[in-house]
């Protein structure tokens, strides 16, 4: 096992690393940001390196620094968390040249999964069900992009093949204007991400996002560890997981996980990822693939007793699974509501001092958070300050103590998305059955009208 591993993350991630490794007996390196200087998790990790000034080009996606600071302090390994670095196949490639272990998959698998086009095809031949849609990239000759998005039906969805965090999509419902769309979704993949490569999707009106989490090893292990329900999305963002999703049987759930650990072994991957789908009537359609840990991992540690991040810890030691898929199994519900320092309806960030902070607690409920009483948010990074997450042997039951743990927890100071949770957690659509993915839009929409 390592004895020090170097956290090239920030904020409650950085917090969730450092406890796996404490658990584990292993030291920890914080690097951080000039902004991040006297945030509390930092003075409790054993080390701490500044790695630049405030904005995260200068400080967290600073390679070369964070290379270094794995150096000064003889750190054996490097932990990504999510965001910034973790899923950057040159970064990855880096830390290994560097004679580090790179805490996550082959820089090899983070490459060919983080292309669209690509990852589809690799699950297509690996006999994961995908949106049906163009072979591949869309060609150049518009009338031969017409004759595919024909036959694939309209309404389609053009997607960057090089695209991330919901840019770079745009939906056509008419030939009409497809050309348009196709050239407008070219440009922005070029601007944005050195990529013109698009292809074209069946855009599915009505879906749910339900995604299946993987642990695979060195030797050849692969296990499912269930789904989660990620429906409820503003700007394509994710605020309140839960697991497992609602009324998907046990039976489905096998089907698609099994689907999932065979394909993970196919293209030899290793660690923990996430496979995404789309789900309507009945059917999953799978979208991408997520090659690092995920903002709602929680929710899936609460249902299977699994320790995600210690996993993956010891999966990069080189250190086998300790249990088959026939050992896991899947107990009660759990919920997770992400804090967010905004604006509850309006989503404008909120920046600031947190002049009172009191977090809630008892049976079932857990919260992974950096922040405390006069900590002071800074306005440079994302917006999430802590998450919530509420377990309990029935859906009913991890709600319930969700709606509490909400009514007790005070953030005073800033601006929290506190309110909008409380609103959910009451909302009769919410409570009887699987929402779609517009459902937190159209809720929004129709509140910031009438208020
Ligand atoms: P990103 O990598 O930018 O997150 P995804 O491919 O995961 O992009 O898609 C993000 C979101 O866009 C999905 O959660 C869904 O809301 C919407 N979306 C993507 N593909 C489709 C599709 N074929 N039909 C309907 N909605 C889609």
């Amino acid at each position: 096992m390592f004895e020090k591993i170097l956290i090239a993350n920030r904020g409650e991630i950085a917090l969730r690393v450092q406890r796996a490794c404490r658990a584990m007996g292993i030291k920890t390196v914080a690097v951080h940001s000039e902004a991040d200087a006297e945030a509390k998790y930092v003075k409790l990790a054993d080390e701490s390196v500044c790695i630049g000034p405030a904005p995260s080009a200068l400080s967290y996606l600073n390679i070369p620094a964070i290379i270094s600071a794995a150096e000064v302090t003889d750190s054996e390994a490097i932990h990504p968390g999510y965001g910034f670095l973790s899923e950057n196949a040159d970064f990855a490639e880096r830390v290994e040249e560097s004679g580090f272990v790179f805490i996550g998959p082959r820089p090899d698998s983070i490459r060919k999964m983080g292309d669209k086009v690509s990852a589809k095809n690799a699950m297509k031949q690996a006999g994961v069900p995908c949106v049906p849609g163009s072979e591949g990239a869309l060609p150049e000759s518009i009338e031969e992009i017409k004759k595919i998005v024909r036959d694939i039906g309209y309404p389609v969805i053009i997607k960057a093949s090089g695209g991330g965090g919901g840019r770079g999509m745009r939906v056509v419902h008419t030939e009409a204007a497809l050309s348009n769309a196709v050239i407008m979704t070219r440009n922005e993949a070029q601007a944005a991400f050195g990529n013109p490569v698009v292809y074209a999707e069946k855009y599915l009106e009505n879906p749910r996002h339900i995604e299946f989490q993987l642990l695979v090893d060195e030797h050849g292990n692969a296990v499912h560890l269930g789904e989660r329900d990620c429906s409820m999305q503003r700007r394509h963002q994710k605020i309140l997981e839960e697991a497992p999703a609602p009324g998907i049987s046990l039976k489905l759930r096998n089907k698609i996980g099994t689907r999932c650990a065979d394909a993970c072994r196919r293209i030899n991957y290793r660690g923990a990822g996430t496979f995404e789908f789309l789900f309507e009537n009945n059917e999953f359609y799978f979208i991408e693939m997520n090659t690092r840990l995920q903002v709602e991992h929680p929710v899936t540690e609460a249902i299977t007793g699994i320790d995600l991040v210690q996993m993956q810890i010891s999966i990069a030691a080189g250190g086998k699974l300790p249990f088959q898929q026939k050992d896991i199994e899947f107990n009660g519900h759990a919920i997770e509501c992400r804090i967010n320092a905004e604006d509850p309806y309006k989503l404008t960030p909120s920046a600031g001092r947190i002049t009172q902070y009191h977090a809630p607690g008892g049976p079932g409920v857990r919260v992974d958070s950096h922040v405390y009483h006069n900590y002071f948010v800074p306005p440079y990074y994302d917006s999430m300050i802590g998450k919530i997450i509420t377990y309990g042997d029935t859906r009913e039951q991890a709600i319930a103590r969700m709606r509490i743990a909400l009514s007790e927890m005070v953030v005073d100071g800033i601006k929290t998305n506190i309110p909008l949770h409380r609103d959910l957690l009451s909302d009769s659509t919410f409570l009887s059955d699987g929402i779609t993915i517009h459902f937190l839009e159209q809720k929004l929409a129709l509140h910031n009208k009438s208020g």
